[in-house]
């Protein structure tokens, strides 16, 4: 098959979270099963030096937006059997961030969506299916339909649409969307583009896609309630029946603790003593106690209410009782910066963190830490875990979307589990679930011993889920 994906962010070029691992290790699965996989992204200048070095120039063209006139070049590059697409326009991209601080998100990826619709056929390449993610992508699905399916260039392009966080829908003034996109006021009623009065990028791949996915079973289920659908649980009701849950993979070569070369030494599941010396040169490292015997507990991803964290700072004391250490590694939100920059000094030597985008740092932590804090509001799928179970770091976490899906908490009587979860959003319940695991560490190592083998063994890669994307494809493409 002819398979494109657009999207805003792809590792190794640009990640600000799951969604670049996601459409970074899915794509060149899906071309090694012998599909031809394009992927469409924004040209950020922020994408590293050695990346755009190996770019080649392939067309230009110009979009228009309204009154506007845009530039757009194509730039590719051809890497692991995946052909990608950098949109180039330095106005919307050449800026110093990704996301955000413009107030011209609309503009932005309206351009982007224009873009990867104008360039099909200029490149001479028709997918049968369009597999678009994330809001920045969601206006593609509804313009393909509303504007281009009708010519013989666009003709039979069925698309997907994956949402990766339906917290952020990418939500702007109808009125500034119709002077980029130019769709006439018919359009703007509930059935259609309208959400609350507004244009929304994301209800918008929602309801013009041929099928809808998100990345986990449990998720799927959760966004058609109230709680966990973010003011679209209603339209996604409607759309249960084109609706799947694909839990997500990871790059299993990437992170992997026999070869991985930014850990401090490699280890497999039979020299698991080997990731001691992980834990003692993070701890120093870190500035914390250089202490096999303090239960090192690790955090890394984006510092949002998302993540739990207004959980943790309720009990902060308490979980720091005991000769318990925390390593904290994200960026975010100020009330958490503040939070965990104000505990690194009150619990000198017990906890550290770190307020940076460090690659390297993550994957020292997944390989140094005893156990993965994850504690979610909400979680569509979460890698974190997936990677700490892959390190023989067991996670804690709360029972939610992908987490539900991929950690099971150890049961004392049958033996089964690989983590600790508990199940509502309270911080006492997470943490007697902290207390729980602590107390297996401290006096039944054969427990954690256990439960880390377990989770180092697990399945964590991408082949099931290809197979079930395949299978979605096949589906709407009647193929
Ligand atoms: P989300 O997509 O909600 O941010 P996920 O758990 O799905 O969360 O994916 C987050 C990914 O980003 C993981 O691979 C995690 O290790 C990585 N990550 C998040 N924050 C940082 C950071 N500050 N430094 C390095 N890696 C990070």
């Amino acid at each position: 098959m002819n398979i494109l994906f657009t999207a805003s962010e792809c590792v190794p070029f640009i990640k600000t979270g799951g969604l670049a691992d996601v459409v970074g290790a899915l794509a060149p699965v899906l071309a090694k099963a012998g599909h031809d996989v394009r992927v469409m992204l924004p040209m950020y200048t922020a994408i590293p030096q050695k990346w755009q070095e190996q770019m080649e120039y392939q067309l230009n063209f110009d979009v228009q937006l309204g009154w506007r006139r845009q530039y757009c070049g194509v730039q590719v590059l051809k890497k692991d059997g995946v052909t990608y697409y950098f949109m180039d326009n330095k106005y919307y991209f050449g800026r110093p961030y990704i996301y955000g601080l413009g107030g011209d998100e609309h503009e932005r990826y309206s351009f982007f969506a224009r873009a990867c619709l104008n360039a099909l056929p200029l490149l001479g390449f028709k997918p049968d299916i369009l597999h678009a993610h994330d809001w920045q992508s969601g206006m593609i699905p509804a313009l393909l339909k509303i504007q281009y399916a009708h010519l013989p260039a666009y003709a039979g392009i069925s698309t997907l649409y994956t949402i990766h966080n339906l917290q952020y829908q990418g939500i702007f003034g109808i009125k500034e969307v119709q002077d980029v996109l130019g769709l006439g006021d018919g359009l703007w009623s509930a059935d259609k583009l309208e959400c609350f009065g507004c244009a929304n990028f994301m209800k918008a791949g929602i309801v013009y896609s041929d099928a809808i996915s998100t990345v986990s079973p449990s998720y799927a289920e959760e966004i058609t309630t109230a709680y966990y659908g973010e003011r679209l649980d209603g339209l996604i009701r409607t759309r249960r029946d084109s609706l799947y849950g694909v839990l997500n993979g990871i790059d299993v070569d990437e992170y992997n603790p026999a070869t991985d070369p930014l850990i401090y030494k490699n280890y497999t599941a039979k020299t698991l003593s080997e990731k001691a010396v992980n834990k003692a040169s993070l701890q120093r490292d870190l500035g914390l106690d250089v202490d096999p015997d303090a239960p090192l507990l690790a955090m890394v991803g984006r510092l949002t209410n998302q993540k739990g964290l207004d959980l943790v700072d309720c009990v902060l004391s308490e979980i720091m009782e005991d000769n318990v250490q925390l390593a904290v590694l994200g960026m975010g939100d100020a009330r958490y910066t503040n939070l965990f920059s104000w505990a690194e000094q009150q619990y000198r030597g017990k906890m550290a963190a770190r307020f940076a985008m460090d690659h390297e740092l993550a994957h020292k932590l997944y390989a140094g830490a005893d156990f993965f804090l994850m504690p979610s509001l909400f979680e569509p799928c979460g890698l974190s875990q997936l990677i700490s179970l892959r390190y023989g770091t067991i996670p804690i976490v709360r029972e939610t979307g992908g987490l539900r899906d991929t950690v099971l908490s150890y049961n004392d009587f049958s033996g089964e589990g690989n983590g600790f979860s508990f199940h509502n959003y309270n911080a006492h319940d997470m943490l007697t679930v902290i207390k729980r695991a602590v107390g297996y560490y401290r006096e039944q190592k054969e427990v954690i011993t256990l439960l880390q083998k377990r989770g180092m063994s697990g399945d964590y890669s991408w082949s099931h889920s290809a197979d079930d994307y395949v299978k979605i494809y096949k589906k709407i493409s009647n193929q």
